[in-house]
């Protein structure tokens, strides 16, 4: 819940390289300007794009430093099975199928059906499965199931995932309908709250309960009075079995034991190279909680860690974010290893410096402030390894540990992934969306000039202070808010940074040159939020995912509310649609009003009006300018989500002890994927 998606920044701004002012800091990476012609985009499939992301200033680390790195990123490599088993019970067996099929088919690999198998193979390697990493949708292939029976037929040398007893035959038949027929779980995570969401979702968290025995479940457990909760259910599988309920725990000798055993070995060489003791006591920490299940270690180990801000490489390993879980329990694995980027980091200093200035200047009722605004620790990191649900698609900011009493009492570690926004930006630098999608020349200038620093900023004000923001009332829980807490808790976030964006403390601070910096985010965020997020939807679905709801929450909210005094106005020419801020103090204002209401009900959990706002503002979809919309975007040929293939660390030894490690940047998506399949595979 704590994340920011980039997915589709890239879009929404058309990147540029903008006037830096004094405190003000891009990753102006050296390393960057020296690799001349770097092939940032590698392979666009479907509706994807696979991009590259460079590690400048690694070479600069110590030895002992890269040493860190190379054992945090075996570590997070190691969990590539668990996220594909927690998406879907039966996504190994396809992805081992499609692997052992890429590698040993003999027949012809120049056909059409070939070329549509490899796009499909692309697509479960980049979602971590066989649904759609965003809409959550499972995905069609387009080639028919006689073609894939004569694929694994036509495969020799290779190893299929056959259980014991099990035939060729039977592992055709079984997969069949699984892969081709559209109507076997065809929804990863049902958000559909008409229907039981347990049952009715595709992914792994539950086993033959419902959502009335899981919410009961775990009702028990819970003890509304305890200040200090641990996160019930968190890390683990809920099955239902001879008529009795209980959880299959993730750990060493548990479930996922052998994959959560290899992750295990490395953070223990990790162990032995930390920068420091306190970093040491995290990673051993972490070790401990693997090995048990306790999820009162990892609690203790997230407090260790959001001490941890002295340590120039970081990373996260973990059971984390419970986007994925319709019940919003149940998290799924995640990885990154990253390490401080100490010129960036200066921008991030300044606002975190000034949290409190913020706190009390929110537009918020003062019930629901924080007295306190403390422990806001973020920087700018260089991500050197992505790991888990966090590879291919990364989010471009993070803020942990989740758990609200964690926060409140120890505060939270807030991180911009800049070498990812820089990737982005120089993948997209002459893109033909934003010419396409901005109503005229002055507005899509001032998005070129500052659309890239404002979107850092954005981000920076939504992670480091926006979820930090405002409390909760006694008794309350983020629960209460069901399946409405993500969408409610990103809008949060995003109209703190909103409204804020627009203040000008920030020039002062020298945040952003000027007042013009925070209208091109305006006009950025209502294009978006209006309009152009649509192209992620297809024709005559809804809006799912919890950002794009909170972004079309906001937008739409203040489009209505701000239409007496035509705040906002829509305009049609040559039969294209363009949204139009006329007042853009107004708007901020609107923002406000908003922030307002939804931080009271976060701090009051009152789930009838999420539901009611998110269900009015977030997720219709009009049909007509959907429509228009998909038809502009079509004819632009670009694919709206992007991922990253990982740089490879070598280790260099010297008398069996690593002196160096090298990095270096491959560039085929498809020897990436089989490689790790090999290399990574133990479930
Ligand atoms: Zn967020």
């Amino acid at each position: 819940m704590k994340k920011i998606l980039i997915l589709l920044l890239l879009m929404l701004v058309t990147p540029w390289i903008t006037n830096c002012k004094k405190g003000e800091v891009k990753v102006k990476d050296t390393k960057a300007e020296a690799k001349q012609g770097f092939k940032w985009q590698v392979d666009q499939f479907a509706d994807i794009r696979i991009l590259r992301y460079q590690v400048p200033g690694f070479e600069e680390l110590t030895p002992r430093q890269k040493e860190l790195i190379y054992y945090l990123s075996e570590a997070a490599l190691w969990g590539r099975d668990i996220i594909f088993d927690q998406n879907y019970r039966h996504n190994l067996k396809i992805r081992k199928t499609l692997d052992a099929i890429v590698e040993g088919y003999q027949g012809d690999r120049t056909t059409p059906d070939w070329e549509k198998f490899m796009v499909y193979a692309k697509r479960v390697w980049f979602s971590n499965g066989i649904h759609h990493h965003y809409s959550t949708d499972k995905f069609m292939p387009e080639f028919s199931p006689e073609y894939f029976e004569s694929l694994v037929r036509g495969s020799q040398g290779v190893k299929f995932p056959l259980e014991p007893g099990q035939s060729l035959d039977d592992l055709i038949a079984f997969l069949k309908p699984i892969i081709i027929d559209p109507t076997v779980d065809a929804k990863k995570v049902s958000q559909d709250p008409s229907r039981d969401l347990v049952t009715n979702s595709a992914v792994n968290f539950y086993e033959g309960v419902t959502q009335k025995e899981a919410e009961e479940f775990y009702a028990r457990l819970i003890n509304k009075n305890d200040p200090t909760p641990i996160s019930y259910g968190l890390n683990s599988r809920l099955v239902k079995r001879d008529g009795k309920i209980f959880e299959e725990v993730y750990r060493v000798g548990g479930k996922y034991g052998p994959a959560i055993e290899k992750i295990v070995y490395w953070l223990e060489k990790a162990a032995t190279v930390a920068e420091n003791d306190l970093q040491r006591q995290v990673i051993e920490k972490l070790i401990d909680y693997y090995r048990t299940g306790d999820l009162k270690k990892w609690d203790e180990y997230s407090i260790l860690w959001v001490k941890d801000t002295e340590s120039a490489v970081d990373f996260i390993n973990g059971f984390i974010e419970v986007y994925n879980d319709p019940l919003g329990m149940k998290a799924t694995w995640e990885a990154l290893v990253n390490f401080k980027n100490p010129e960036a980091t200066k921008r991030v200093d300044v606002i975190s410096a000034n949290a409190q200035w913020f706190e009390d200047n929110s537009p918020i009722d003062p019930r629901f402030k924080r007295e306190k605004a403390t422990g806001v620790s973020a920087k700018v990191i260089t991500a050197a390894i992505l790991g888990g649900d966090c590879y291919p698609s990364t989010p471009i900011g993070i803020n942990l540990p989740n758990p609200n009493w964690i926060r409140r009492m120890y505060g939270s570690k807030s991180v911009t992934l800049e070498n990812i926004t820089y990737a982005y930006d120089q993948s997209s630098l002459d893109s033909p969306f934003g010419p396409e999608f901005t109503y005229n020349e002055e507005i899509l200038e001032r998005i070129k000039k500052y659309g890239s620093l404002a979107g850092n900023v954005h981000t920076d004000l939504h992670e480091c202070l926006g979820h930090g923001s405002g409390k909760l009332l006694p008794g309350v829980k983020s629960e209460d808010l069901k399946n409405y807490h993500s969408p409610i808790e990103e809008a949060r976030a995003d109209l703190f940074a909103l409204y804020f964006i627009m203040d000008p403390k920030l020039v002062e601070l020298g945040v952003l040159p000027n007042e013009e910096a925070a209208k091109a985010e305006y006009d950025v965020q209502i294009r978006n939020g209006l309009m152009t997020q649509l192209v992620r939807i297809e024709p005559g679905k809804t809006i799912e995912q919890a950002h794009m709801r909170a972004r079309a929450l906001v937008s739409h909210w203040v489009y209505e509310k701000g239409k007496p005094e035509n705040v906002i106005s829509r305009v049609t020419r040559d039969g294209k649609t363009y949204f139009v801020i006329n007042d853009y103090k107004k708007l901020r204002r609107l923002y406000g009003e908003l922030l307002k209401e939804i931080q009271r009900i976060t701090s009051e959990g009152d789930y009838r009006a999420a539901r009611d706002l998110v269900e009015t503002y977030g997720v219709k979809v009009d049909p007509e300018l959907h429509k228009e919309v998909l038809e502009r975007y079509r004819k632009l040929n670009l694919a709206p989500y992007a991922g990253f293939m990982n740089p490879v660390y070598e280790p260099v030894e010297e008398n069996g002890k690593i002196v160096d490690v090298k990095i270096s940047y491959p560039e085929d998506y498809v020897q990436q994927m089989l490689y790790y399949g090999k290399k990574y595979s133990i479930l």
